[in-house]
């Protein structure tokens, strides 16, 4: 990690060891194909906000097969040719479904993808994200050039049961995590494991029914909901994830003081800066140094952080694991 601060083990406690795993087998140059074997909406509600598809591609057969661990993402080559006649570019896309795949035997790997839709910058007509929409139009059987696995750090750790977690996502951030609890259920949820979820309305909530059922089954899983644009039956007031952080603080508090906690944190760019600005606040300095390491000039500024500073002066520890795009 480039911009871990420099540490000793002294120091620092709970540092994990991120297992070596093998990313691009398959290479944009020699992309496979898959096919599509289920896609479905998995807000809350047809008339959440947003469009986000569940997707499932049988890769049975190919390169990527049984080749991912949860907290990698695979490549997606949309057909056509941007303006300048180029081909258009690939895009990545989180894995969503555990290490195996959702039946278990390697060949189905799943992402969950959000319409992207915008207005023209110059004609302002709509204009529709060109891998995004493709994705979420395909049927089932429909093929799809894929490459991949990228991704070499946001993983769990090698003995995921020696730590417990606390996974902050934002809308299609969540997929890693549905992946890596999925992975942590195989092993019997041994860990301590808070997903804090947040999204723009309580309808944008992604398998919402299947996170409250996992809560309600695991014992040492957590579910718990940050709506950002209106209240809702158990929310008084709006809530960012940095803001449910802090008005749980009483189950993070303790977790995030324990030497096994990892932090990991998914989703829209620019997240995390609020989070690390709701940790400098409510953490003891020798607490906060265990995740992140402050330049004196801006440890009592916090209010003025801006997203800049990182990896600078707000520099991550190797138990802060981030992923936004
Ligand atoms: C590691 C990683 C993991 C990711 N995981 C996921 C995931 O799990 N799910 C997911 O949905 N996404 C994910 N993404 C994002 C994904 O890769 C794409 O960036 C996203 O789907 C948008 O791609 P698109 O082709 O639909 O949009 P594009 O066609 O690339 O457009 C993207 C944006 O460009 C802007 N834009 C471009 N041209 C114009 C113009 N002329 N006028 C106005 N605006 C313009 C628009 O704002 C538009 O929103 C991930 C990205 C990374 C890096």
């Amino acid at each position: 990690m480039s911009d871990a601060a420099p540490t000793n083990a002294s120091e620092l406690a709970g540092i994990p060891i991120i297992p070596a795993v093998d990313q691009h087998h398959v290479k944009p140059n020699a992309p496979v194909i898959g096919k599509v074997h289920a896609t479905y909406l998995c807000t809350t509600s047809r008339k959440a906000a947003g469009f986000v598809r569940h997707i499932e591609i049988d890769v049975s057969g190919t390169a990527l097969e049984n080749a991912w661990h949860a907290g990698q993402s695979f490549g997606v080559i949309p057909p056509g040719t941007q303006s300048n006649g180029n081909p258009h570019k690939l895009r990545l896309y989180s894995i969503a479904a555990p290490t195996g795949g959702e039946t278990g035997d390697g060949t189905i790997i799943t992402t969950t993808v959000k319409r992207v839709v915008d207005e023209h910058w110059d004609t302002h007509k709509l204009l529709e994200g060109v891998c995004s929409n493709y994705l979420c139009d395909l049927n089932v059987g429909d093929e799809v050039t894929l490459t991949g696995p990228v991704g070499k750090r946001f993983l769990l750790p090698e003995n995921p049961a020696d730590h417990d977690y606390i996974f902050i996502a934002t809308g299609t951030g969540i997929a890693p995590f549905r992946s890596m609890i999925m992975d942590l259920i195989k092993l019997g949820m041994p860990s301590r494991t808070a997903l804090l979820m947040g999204v723009p309305y309580e309808s944008d909530l992604l398998y919402d029914q299947t996170l409250t059922g996992w809560a309600k089954e695991y014992e040492h899983f957590s579910y718990h909901t940050a709506v950002s644009r209106h209240l809702t039956s158990n929310q008084t007031k709006k809530l960012y994830v940095q803001d449910r952080l802090s008005e749980n603080f009483d189950q993070f508090g303790p977790m995030l003081a324990s030497e096994r906690t990892l932090l990991y944190i998914c989703g829209i760019a620019g997240m995390e800066l609020g989070v690390f600005q709701i940790l400098a606040r409510l953490l003891e300095p020798e607490q906060l140094a265990q995740y992140l390491h402050l330049d004196p000039e801006i440890a009592n500024d916090i209010d003025n952080w801006e997203r800049r500073m990182i990896p600078k002066k707000i520099k991550k520890t190797k138990r802060v694991f981030l992923e936004v795009y």
